[in-house]
């Protein structure tokens, strides 16, 4: 009787005050969040921070994690967040990064999220046989992936969880070359991104400078690849 005392007395307080039990509803990485497990605040829950669970750093084994990649395992990190896409569909994004900026993304991530900034997909790339290229043409941002920078034998900043690519499709990488008429790329990532190399069209997920993804990572520490000189790189924001 006593028990049922209570129950009623929480049932009518959960009402009345607003009070609710906590969700413990589960949702894996690319999945849609519904608003109800969203409202409240209970979106923060989402974002989190921890080690390599076993499982996942076995996955990475001959993917993202190859032999020569000088990062520990202990100086890695798996986050978990939240993004939402053109349509503001939410849905659970995760990344591995390196522990000195885990908590800098967590925070710019929760920003954007807050703000509906446009990031259509976030799964790591290990999802894509750590395949960039594919990554890139899938629109997937991403952080670690161990690799060295084309054509040299120095690791990039991707290769030790220090940079992040973001909406890869729509911001790709290239250096062109002058050669007859019109433009043509030496090196153009991903290769089907064409279109979007023009940075005076409008298009969805473009990141611009002054926009707020370009500011909160700056705010941050990063470095925007979108300003260098040699070669243009929208996508990627790295940690100096
Ligand atoms: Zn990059």
């Amino acid at each position: 009787m006593r028990l049922l005392s209570a129950l009623l007395l929480a049932g009518v307080c959960w009402l009345n005050c607003g009070f609710r039990p906590a969700d413990t509803a589960v949702f894996h990485p690319g999945d849609t969040v519904p608003e109800a497990h969203l409202a409240h605040g209970q979106y923060l829950r989402f974002f989190t921070d921890s080690p390599l669970p076993d499982s996942l750093f076995a996955r990475m084994q001959g993917n993202s994690y190859r032999k020569g990649c000088p990062v520990s395992r202990h100086s890695l990190r798996y986050l978990t967040c939240l993004h939402k896409d053109i349509h503001g569909k939410t849905i659970v994004g995760e990344l591995v990064a390196h522990i000195r900026i885990a908590d800098l993304l967590l925070a710019i991530f929760r920003e954007l999220y807050e703000n509906d900034y446009p990031i259509e997909k976030m799964r790591l790339t290990d999802h894509y046989q750590a395949d960039d290229e594919a990554s890139m043409r899938d629109n997937n941002t991403s952080c670690f992936n161990f690799r060295f920078i084309a054509g040299t034998r120095r690791v990039s900043k991707h290769g030790l969880g220090l940079a992040v690519d973001i909406n890869p499709l729509y911001n790709p990488y290239f250096r062109h070359i002058s050669k007859g008429s019109g433009i043509n790329y030496a090196t153009l990532a991903p290769a089907t991104a064409r279109p979007y190399t023009d940075r005076t069209q409008t298009f969805p997920y473009k990141i611009e400078k002054g926009d707020l993804c370009h500011r909160l990572f700056l705010r941050h520490g990063f470095v925007w690849g979108g300003t260098w000189s040699s070669c243009k790189d929208y996508q990627h924001f790295e940690w100096p």
